[in-house]
């Protein structure tokens, strides 16, 4: 591509960051960089009502984690900035009047109360109020006015917005890289709000005037924002700029495909929808968040990029170069998306056991610290993670495979003791001990050998004698291989465990 593209992520900081949003980041990014082009950071808190606290610590912090990185933004400056809109702030009221002097937009001094009472009426006969071409010549507003009028209004001080002057009878045309070419009649639009006499824009016009004057090429953004686009495109007429690119991106959809993606559901199935764990500063309520829950970023970015989009093989696992090196809006679908919480579980899995046993145990070890005040040697624990890192998800799970390892069983499977301690179990076992006892390279390969020889010497049953000797070790039906087992155990442990599980199973 050879002009310059320069793309931004704007979100609002009116709450954490859905997984939604950081899909738009991620594309917004993975574009970006493919292209070349610059990656922007815009925060758009001109809605003062709807600020929260920490939210926008959160974003930042989220995308951090998820590896998506800027150009441009809060942090890290750059030449288009301010790029927190309310330090904009002096910017917008310059634009609003443009509008209006070149007779897009005009004054509407309504009372919220006055609107209401329209609402109600409206409502009553079962109607829907709208701001538009008809009701816009009976309202209090400049286009019904004459010039002293509305200056006698400003100039009172009557609270004022500021509306865009939807034209009549026209079709609005609009492109869009994933969904084509779509046409609106004007007559379905409304005359929205722009600017407040408290100074402050509202969303549509800081947004085009910001994408504007920071030359952005290519808005990528959510589905959601699909029915403001006209709108949007009439004021880049208006203003008579060049308009950027638009990409609407498809929604991510429940579990089940019906609707949309929403917290409720997260809390209602058992799975985050957020990137890290928010707690609400007001009711102190917390989400559960992809990072606290186990997941590498890497996975969730995986799982993320191809909610949407697909690279056109069979692929599924990219790390991000790989994902930058792959990316095209062109195979970014038109239609919903949905969100599949094992398949997550299983990109979890893959970034799992990709690590190295080193990287692995290292991560255990702070586990087992924290969680079980454990500090066991380090090569036991990368032997152990080797042995069944292909069982687990996620680190945290690593404990319920192998606390055996660490904790001799004080209990014993009652329905394994059942089905697998036999009459003669007690009788093989001491043998087995003893037997155990005269190896000296106590490896797992040495155990295997010894006992596989007495085994068929004795015409044992390879499954009968196994089993019965799990439950010992174990004390359970679970665990790798039982000749690495007792390697790690080590001899002296493997054989202590095998007693006291006899005395215990002989009572
Ligand atoms: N501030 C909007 C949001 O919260 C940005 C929408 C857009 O990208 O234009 O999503």
């Amino acid at each position: 591509m050879s002009e310059n593209i320069r793309v931004r992520f704007a979100p609002s900081p009116t709450g954490p960051l859905h997984m939604g949003g950081v899909r738009t980041a991620l594309y917004n990014y993975l574009f970006a960089r493919k292209n070349d082009g610059k990656m922007i950071l815009r925060i758009e808190d001109t809605d003062q009502t709807r600020f929260v606290p920490g939210a926008e610590q959160y974003i930042m912090e989220s995308l951090a984690w998820c590896g998506i990185q800027f150009d441009e933004g809060i942090i890290e400056g750059g030449s288009y900035g301010p790029y927190r809109q309310s330090e904009r702030k002096s910017i917008y009221a310059a634009y609003s009047d443009q509008l209006i002097q070149s007779g897009n937009a005009y004054y509407a001094f309504d009372t919220a109360e006055e609107l209401d009472e329209l609402r109600k009426q409206a409502e009553a006969e079962r109607k829907t109020f709208i701001y538009n071409s008809e009701s816009r010549k009976s309202l209090r507003n400049s286009l019904n006015m004459n010039d002293v009028e509305v200056k006698k209004h400003l100039d009172e001080g009557v609270p004022y917005v500021v509306r865009f002057l939807i034209p009549e009878n026209t079709s609005i045309t609009m492109n869009d890289l994933i969904r084509g070419t779509v046409t609106v009649k004007s007559e379905t639009l409304d005359d929205k709000v722009l600017f407040k006499s408290d100074g402050m824009p509202t969303y549509h016009l800081a947004n085009i005037v910001d994408d504007h004057l920071m030359e952005i090429s290519h808005v990528i953004r959510g589905e959601e924002w699909l029915p403001s686009l006209p709108l949007h495109v009439l004021l880049y007429e208006a203003f008579e700029w060049k308009k950027p690119q638009f990409a609407h991106l498809p929604l991510l959809l429940k579990p089940d495909g019906n609707g949309k993606l929403s917290k409720r559901d997260g809390d209602r199935l058992g799975f985050p929808v957020f990137p890290m764990q928010w707690k609400d500063p007001t009711t102190g309520e917390i989400s559960s968040g992809y990072r606290e829950n186990g997941y590498y970023p890497e996975a969730f970015v995986n799982m993320l990029a191809l909610l949407g989009w697909n690279p056109g093989s069979d692929q599924e696992i990219f790390g991000m170069n790989e994902l930058i090196e792959a990316f095209s809006l062109d195979r970014v679908g038109k239609s919903g998306s949905k969100f599949d919480p094992e398949k997550t579980k299983w990109f979890n899995h893959q970034y799992l056991i990709r690590q190295t046993d080193e990287a692995l145990a290292q991560e255990w070890l702070k586990w087992l610290k924290a969680e079980k005040n454990l500090e066991p040697e380090k090569k036991k624990v990368v032997k152990i993670v080797s042995l069944i890192k292909e069982r687990v998800n996620f680190v945290q799970e690593l404990w319920e495979e192998a606390n055996f390892f660490f904790e001799t069983p004080e209990s014993y499977d009652e329905k394994v003791v059942k089905k697998r301690w036999k009459t003669d179990s007690s009788e093989q076992m001491k043998t087995l001990a003893i037997l155990l006892d005269d190896i000296q390279d106590f490896s797992a390969e040495m155990i295997d050998e010894k006992i596989k020889i007495w085994i068929t010497e004795n015409e044992l049953s390879m499954g009968g004698i196994m089993n019965a000797l799990r439950l010992l070790l174990v004390g359970a039906a679970k665990g790798p291989h039982l000749g690495d087992i007792m390697e790690v155990l080590g001899k002296t442990e493997s054989i202590k465990r095998i007693s006291s599980g006899i005395k215990a199973l002989s009572n």
